[in-house]
Parts: structure tokens; sequence; C-alpha cells
């Protein structure tokens, strides 16, 4: 991280929007020292240059530290359930946990106005496959006719939120007095396991890609625990700024589909445009 060009843009900025983070299961499972030190430290930055000028500061966490609560709808104020340091998944949880209780800290002790939202699955056009998250992974298979991969059975669930409905409420808690200091869920109530979020990438694709199942232990590191499952109690954010989440996965998925179609036939057209050259 650079820090003299960090302090300069916090300098410039009335309001800091700190999204940056290390992400992806994969990513996090492959590279938990780059993870920890890249959410912790860059945080830690972020917070003590913006105290510097009280510039207020959103801090972007994650739906990942309620951990494996089976206390779903998971709620602002409930416990958070993490497993054990060797496995890797954790750490991920852990350093935005770091995150959120450092941003508190700051708020208590030096008043710096701070406001946290835990995101949970933010979806839309652009999204990378890189890191292999589900709904650009599954797109991509079923548009090429190769296998969508479900990890372990497929019962585990996720509710998904287009990111435009995360955006406007990242600006409009930034806008509301009320929100500083607190910690708010952004999300969309409705859960869809991953089989049928399977069935419904393939069937609105029109693809004849095959469904498989793959271990866990295959698809991420033995012994990896997965959230069976993650939705948000959005009621705190809807009485604070009158959120709603807006689109539904079958309208989310139309979305990522077209894009994926598109950005699909672009490749083919430059890498023929390559070969001719
Ligand atoms: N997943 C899957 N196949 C894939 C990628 C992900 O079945 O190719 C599953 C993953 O195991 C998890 C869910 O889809 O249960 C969501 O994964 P993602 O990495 O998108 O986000 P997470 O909720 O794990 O942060």
């Amino acid at each position: 991280m650079n820090v003299p060009v960090l302090a300069e843009c916090i300098d410039r900025c009335d309001v800091v929007i700190h999204l940056a983070a290390a992400v992806g299961v994969r990513l996090i499972v492959e590279s938990p020292v780059n993870t920890i030190e890249t959410n912790i430290k860059g945080t830690e930055n972020v917070l003590m240059l913006a105290n510097k000028k009280k510039k207020k500061v959103f801090i972007a966490s994650t739906s990942e530290v309620y951990g494996k609560s089976t206390h779903v709808p998971f709620r602002e104020d409930d416990d958070l359930v993490l497993g054990p340091t060797h496995k890797g998944r954790w750490s991920y949880a852990c350093s935005k946990a770091i995150d959120e209780f450092l941003a508190i800290a700051y708020w208590k002790e030096k008043h710096l106005p701070v406001i946290i939202a835990r995101l949970f699955n933010t979806v839309g056009p652009r999204q990378t496959g890189r890191y292999g998250m589900v709904i650009p992974s599954f797109v991509r298979q079923a548009l090429s006719g190769r296998p969508i991969t479900v990890f372990g059975d497929g019962t585990q669930s996720r509710s998904f939120t287009y990111v435009t409905d995360v955006v406007s409420a990242i600006m409009r808690l930034v806008d509301s007095e009320s929100a500083v200091g607190q910690v708010f869920n952004i999300g969309n109530g409705k859960e869809i396991t991953i089989l049928e979020l399977a069935k419904r990438v393939k069937e609105l694709a029109g693809s004849s890609s095959e469904i498989v199942t793959i271990p866990y232990d295959q698809a991420y590191e033995e012994g990896f625990e997965d959230m069976p499952r993650r939705a948000p109690d959005i009621s705190k954010i809807r009485e604070a700024i009158g959120y709603e989440p807006t689109l539904g996965i079958r309208a989310i998925l139309e979305k990522v589909i077209e894009y994926e179609r598109k950005r699909g036939i672009l490749e083919t057209n430059n890498s023929e445009i390559g070969h001719l050259r």
C-alpha cells in the first residue's frame, strides 16, 4: 500500500469509502498471509489517516463475519461464530472483524465518524470470475457448455444482492448522521440454494451443460468448512434509510448472462483479430 498517496487522496476528499480488500474464498485459502495483511493493514492506514483530518469513513465489511452461526437471518448484534485458526477460510472473517473493531474503537475513543456495512453476496455484470465466485463461474460454464460445478451437495444457501442496490445503500448511509458509529447489514432477505442457483442459470442461459457436484476438499482444501446458510435481517438498514433491494435473483441472472454473452463474443472476436495480425 502506498501510504503517501493514500494520505493525499484522503486530504482531498470529503468522505472515505473504503471498499478495498482481499476477497474471494479461493484467494483467501490460497494466500492467507496476503489476505490478513491486506485487510488489516489497509484499514489501519485508512482509519489512521482519516482520523488526522477527521474525515468520515465508510468501511465495507462482510457477511462472512457471522461465520458458522445458524441463527439465520443474521442480525447485526448477533454473536459471531468462527471456526478454528488452522482453517484458512476463517482468517478472512477474523481480519474483517478486526477492521470493524478498529473502526468502532476510532469512533468511541477518537470521535472519528465511521459507518460499517456487512455486505452479503454482492453481484452483477463485471464481477470477476477469477477468484471462483459462484455467479460469474456458473454463467461462464453454462454459456460455454462446460459442466456447472456445484461444490459440496448444493444444499448450502446464499442471498444475492444486485450491485447498484448496494451502491445506493452505501451512499444513503454515508449521508445519514444517525448511521455514524453503527454496523448495518446490506443484502437481500431471499435465500436460494446453490443447486437451485445452478439449475436457474442453466435454464436462463438455455444451456445444455451438465450440473456436477464436487466435494469441498477438492474445490478448496482438505477439511474446508462452508457456511450452510447466509441471509441478512435487513430491518435495521430499512429503518435507518428506507433501504429495499429492487432486483431479485432472476433479473440479476438475466443481466449477468447478457453481459457474459457479449463479453464472450468480444473475446472471440479479439482473439480472431489477433490471429489474423
Ligand atoms: N460455489 C460452487 N461452485 C463454484 C463456486 C462457488 O458451488 O464454482 C459455492 C461455494 O462453495 C459457496 C457458494 O457457492 O457455497 C457461494 O460462493 P462464493 O465464492 O461466490 O461466495 P461465498 O458465499 O462463499 O463468499
